[in-house]
């Protein structure tokens, strides 16, 4: 547990400025993504060196198609998400708290000592939404970069303005995922708003980070042409077309057990769509 940045004290506990959720904590209480708790007026990063998830992936399944191809990276995730997409595909992980969850104890110093150890050339936070173990991830990144490795962040990029600019010298790649380019949709199944990550991704781009995008296409929701037409055409009008484009298969999960697993030809179509308006390099995850 670690006293969290970016808050501000309220007259019956505090408020949460990390991301644009702003939180309202009550004392003894948590924020929505279930990792933020108000303890004697102060607000706490419970998951702080609890890290829950820890593997060596390629870079490729984070998915990072064109930033050191080829290597492995150190992954690892604590509890945690401030969306709830109802489809989340690694909701036993992200949809609970961190004393539900099996996990380790590992600090930043040991986290870059074991990636050094095995060799590898760097750190992802992912699996969950790292903005809301932002201590953990921004500590372990500062010491990771003192140590000549690569940070690689991959979230939805709902997160505020300035523990972005804070963290963003520290991070080499992301892999942002965007929901869809609607915002009536990001309220009705993610429980958040589109605007900020839009914002976000142009701030990542503009501080110099490898950007990757990536868009899961879940049937019936936001997988249609036009749906993807719309993305690429906000890429292409916003100087990204040089940016990779990953459309990734959606799997019955959480809150949509029943969801069919999106058709591989859906996939094809989005990307012969994206090539067509102008998007250079595209790829398909998950298939
Ligand atoms: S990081 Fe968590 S506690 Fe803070 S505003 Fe976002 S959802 Fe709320």
């Amino acid at each position: 547990m670690e006293e969290a940045r970016f808050y501000t004290a309220t007259p019956d506990g505090v408020q949460c400025l990390l991301c644009p959720h702003h939180c309202r904590i009550r004392e003894g209480a948590r924020g929505i993504c279930r990792s933020r708790e108000c303890r004697d007026g102060k607000l706490y990063a419970l998951s702080y060196g609890m890290p829950c998830a820890l593997a060596v992936d390629p870079v490729e399944k984070k998915p990072l198609n064109q930033f050191m191809p080829g290597t492995y990276c150190l992954s690892f995730s604590c509890t945690g998400c401030n969306l709830s997409c109802r489809w989340c595909q690694n909701s036993d992980i992200s949809q609970e708290a961190p004393e539900d969850v099996d996990h380790y104890v590992i600090s930043p110093e040991e986290m870059v000592d074991i990636c050094l150890k095995r060799g590898l050339p760097s750190i992802a936070y992912t699996y969950t939404e790292p903005f809301t173990w932002w201590e953990y991830m921004c500590n372990t990144a500062v010491l990771a970069h003192d140590n000549g490795l690569k940070n690689i962040l991959v979230s939805a990029g709902y997160v505020e303005k300035d523990p972005l600019k804070e963290l963003l010298p520290y991070i080499d790649a992301a892999n942002i995922d965007i929901k869809a380019m609607d915002d009536a949709f990001y309220r009705k199944y993610c429980g958040a708003t589109l605007a900020p990550v839009l914002e976000n991704i142009l701030a990542m781009k503009e501080a110099g980070v490898h950007l990757e995008l990536t868009n899961l296409l879940v049937t019936g929701l936001n997988d249609s042409e036009k749906q993807v037409g719309e993305l690429c055409s906000w890429m292409v009008h916003n100087g990204l077309q040089d940016v990779p484009l990953h459309f990734s298969r959606c799997f019955p999960r959480y809150k949509m057990s029943s969801l069919q697993p999106t058709p591989v030809k859906t996939l094809i179509r989005a990307k012969e769509t994206a090539l067509t308006m102008g998007i250079r390099a595209v790829y398909l995850g998950n298939v």
